[in-house]
């Protein structure tokens, strides 16, 4: 088994962000596993299937490959042998991710690939059930949240920085349907594991959440469970 750090929280909460960084300060390998269930929503909206269909989702799960690569330290993501990375960030797509999430056949379909990622490597893996489901002895286990908010403020001046029209109110009513969503759902919710260490965000730099998170690292490699 690798060293494992599982962080996890609600979308637009700086997972990714933060987990790149200490990735970098810490020698850990990122691994996104929203990005997996990104591919998997490209892969089903290119085959016509829509989230309520859940038998066509099982069925087109069963057929699919995915593999994970890294162009430098940036992962890309394979759908039957196809780099689809550059569609990951569709809004249709995430929307897709975050509805077919909800089908146990499609988290059963990644489940392999993230254990195996973590079995043979260092990883930081981000998502919503890493510490609670895919890593219950992961290591380290953060639970980074912010206010809906901030994280929509977040969302809001990233997307304007990249000159994309955008409603401040439609983006916060949109994280809070996916927290809703993510926290309600039968199959692996999202939720805080009863030994993860709380991070809310909303206050904190992205240097002070990554000084945290790394110094928390090097103290469990110290002294691992
Ligand atoms: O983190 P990101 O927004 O890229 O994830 C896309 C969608 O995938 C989320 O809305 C969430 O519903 C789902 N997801 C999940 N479990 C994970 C990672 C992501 O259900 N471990």
């Amino acid at each position: 088994m690798g060293f494992n750090v599982a962080i996890d929280g609600p979308a637009g909460a700086g997972k990714s962000t933060i987990a790149k960084l200490v990735a970098a300060e810490e020698g850990l390998v990122y691994v996104d596993t929203g990005a997996m269930y990104r591919g998997l929503a490209v892969y089903f909206l290119g085959l016509g299937i829509s989230a309520e269909e859940t038998d066509r989702l099982a069925a087109a799960c069963r057929e699919v490959t995915m593999e994970i690569g890294y162009a430098g330290s940036v992962q890309q993501v394979y759908v039957n042998g196809e780099n689809i990375t550059g569609r990951l960030r569709e809004e249709s797509v995430g929307n897709m991710a975050s509805r077919c999430a909800a089908v146990p056949a499609v988290r059963e379909c990644l489940l392999d690939l993230q254990r195996r990622l973590a079995k043979t490597q260092n990883v930081i893996m981000d998502g919503r059930d890493i510490g609670t489901c895919v890593l219950p002895q992961a290591d380290l286990k953060i639970f980074l949240t912010a206010s809906v908010e901030t994280r929509a403020r977040r969302r809001y001046l990233e997307l304007k920085e990249k000159g994309v029209a955008c409603d401040l109110e439609e983006i916060a009513a949109d994280i809070r349907e996916r927290d809703e969503r993510d926290s309600t759902r039968k199959t692996a919710p999202l939720k805080q594991a009863a030994d993860a260490v709380l991070i809310d965000s909303s206050d904190l730099s992205i240097e002070e959440v990554v000084a945290v998170i790394a110094s928390l690292c090097r103290e469990k490699r110290k002294t691992p469970n």
